[in-house]
């Protein structure tokens, strides 16, 4: 699969000729071995979603990487990640912010997040509902070691993506309703969505952050 020229093709279908998008090679349960070959090829950004495993991973790759955790966060798991991740996607609820502000503010850092929003309100999947963002980023604005760059979204599966294009547009129109607020703190650069089944459709719909494994490592060996 030849992920860059679909990205590009993505692009030009929706008119974004000049418009890049970043590639989050997600490596769990992928060997270091594998992941080192990555970023030899150029991939620098590497997405975990167990705090556990992007712990150990950090310790072999360190800075060499630029780590996102994708996954669910548990709040006393924050201070194990907090100085060694460059964003996090999964903010979705008030309890973490807080959390994160806190040791954001021990490390002397300002940590960068993403809302995680169930657009599809999945039961099995975490993140906000729709309507509930824009009350919550209200609430956490007053947070300064933390600053929210925009949005992020894990589509239900569907065997043919064009099913699910729908909620890539409605995060996307979210993300312009709170970006015409002019919120202090917060930005709407970041859009995380898309991955290895669906991230064509997302790319036209305005993703600018695909989050790829299967595409990129082969099927995973749970
Ligand atoms: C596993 C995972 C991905 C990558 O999924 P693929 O279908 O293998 O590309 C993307 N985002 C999150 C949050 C994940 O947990």
């Amino acid at each position: 699969m030849n992920i860059e020229k679909n990205v590009h093709n993505a692009l030009q279908n929706s008119g974004r000729v000049d418009e890049k998008v970043k590639i989050i090679a997600v490596t769990k349960t992928v060997g270091v071995d594998a992941i080192n070959e990555a970023l030899n090829l150029g991939l620098k950004d590497i997405g975990e979603n167990r705090v556990q495993e992007l712990v150990k991973k950090y310790d072999v790759i360190g800075s060499n990487g630029n780590f996102h955790m994708i996954g669910h966060l548990q709040t006393n798991k924050v201070k194990d990640i907090i100085d060694k991740v460059s964003l996090i996607h999964s903010l979705d609820r008030l309890s973490l912010a807080k959390e994160l502000n806190k040791r954001a503010k021990m490390s002397d850092l300002v940590m960068d997040v993403l809302i995680q929003v169930n657009v599809a309100e999945e039961e099995s999947k975490y993140g906000l509902k729709v309507d509930e963002v824009i009350p919550f980023l209200e609430k956490i604005m007053k947070y300064d070691n933390i600053k929210v760059k925009g949005l992020m979204t894990i589509a239900p599966f569907a065997e043919d993506p064009e099913e699910i294009r729908w909620v890539f547009k409605d995060l996307r129109r979210l993300g312009e309703v709170i970006n015409s607020k002019g919120y202090d703190n917060v930005d709407m650069e970041i859009l995380s969505m898309g991955m290895t089944n669906d991230y064509e459709v997302a790319i036209e719909e305005g993703s600018n952050m695909i989050r790829i494994g299967t595409g990129l490592f082969g099927k995973r060996n749970y």
